[in-house]
């Protein structure tokens, strides 16, 4: 059982603290550069519904890449199996998340998987609703139940200020409906990503969507199965394999856990039976993963033996 005291993990942060400057927080999207680079915190959530946690605790920030697990996990539940994985593979691509290279040269031009960009976009247009709108309060109604916090909401101003700059996003979308895999208006799907993307919560609530994860899909308050056994493998999967983006490998070796990182510096990382992390730390390393927040994982891996491997 990892740190018996919030003090012991207050140490680990104080530890990975010190890589903070060696990363920078994102700018493509403006508004999530103006975090503050020293910032990072830490929460554990255990199955038998008792956390700690340590560090900036009182900051939020939002889902970005970590809500690709989520809309992944709402659309198995909508669609099944054969009709995501039509249009979305199971491959990792070893380039950055926002590559549009592959879409044009793999065989079928499906995304490789649903933890890029491409293959998240792709993912979004799958979920249920009549508009973008009613998509998106379904997203939201999902993670407010993962959470079980009520006041879990979109930002804004995160949403609209990469809104404004999803040139990328835009030319993966155009790219994609060219060859059928998505359908529809791509502005009304940027706009539902951006806003997917800009969901924001505590480092808590990431947490204890881990332990729901950590669980097979039971939430550990309400034991409700909110995703089936089943989906809940899948998208544990996609953590291992392409979580970390083009450094999952390396992440793999050396943490071993499930885990899924956002350019906010949000990462969740999933203790199988045991509990689920949330980490918040908004430096980021080359690839874009935060660069404080993996140290803070290899500590944890490392002192507590936590891989699954
Ligand atoms: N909203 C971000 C984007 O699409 C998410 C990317 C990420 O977190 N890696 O660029």
């Amino acid at each position: 059982m990892p740190c018996q005291t919030n003090e012991e993990l207050e140490e680990l942060v104080s530890i990975a603290r010190e890589v903070t400057k060696d990363g920078k927080t994102a700018d493509y999207i403006p508004a999530l550069g103006e975090a503050d680079q020293n910032d990072l915190s830490v929460a554990i959530y255990h199955v038998e519904n008792t956390c700690m946690s340590a560090g900036d605790i009182e900051k939020s920030f939002t889902l970005q890449s970590i809500s690709k697990v989520l809309t992944l996990a709402l659309v198995l539940m909508d669609h099944g199996e054969s009709f995501v994985f039509d249009r979305v593979g199971m491959e990792p691509t070893g380039d950055p998340f926002n590559s549009i290279v592959k879409l044009e040269t793999h065989e079928n031009q499906r995304p490789l998987n649903p933890m890029i960009n491409a293959g998240a976009l792709a993912v979004s247009n799958m979920i249920k609703g009549t508009d973008k709108d009613e998509k998106l309060s379904r997203f939201l109604a999902f993670t407010k139940e993962l959470t079980f916090n009520k006041d879990i909401k979109v930002c804004h101003e995160i949403a609209s200020s990469e809104f404004e700059n999803a040139w990328l996003n835009r030319s993966l979308c155009y790219f994609m409906k060219k060859d059928g895999i998505i359908d529809g208006d791509v502005e009304d799907l940027i706009d539902l990503y951006s806003k997917q993307c800009a969901v924001q919560m505590h480092s808590l609530d990431l947490a204890k969507i881990g332990a729901v994860f950590a669980l097979d899909g039971k939430h550990p308050q309400t034991e409700k199965q909110i995703i089936p056994k089943d989906i809940a493998r899948i998208c544990k999967t996609f953590m291992v394999t392409c979580g970390m983006y083009n450094a999952s490998g390396e992440f793999a070796i050396k943490v071993g856990i499930p885990a899924k990182s956002g350019v906010s510096g949000g990462i969740m990382g999933i203790v199988p039976y045991h509990f689920g992390i949330g980490i918040f730390g908004p430096s980021l390393d080359q690839k874009g993963n935060s660069i404080a927040g993996i140290k803070l994982l290899h500590l944890l891996s490392e002192k507590y033996e936590l891989s699954i491997f």
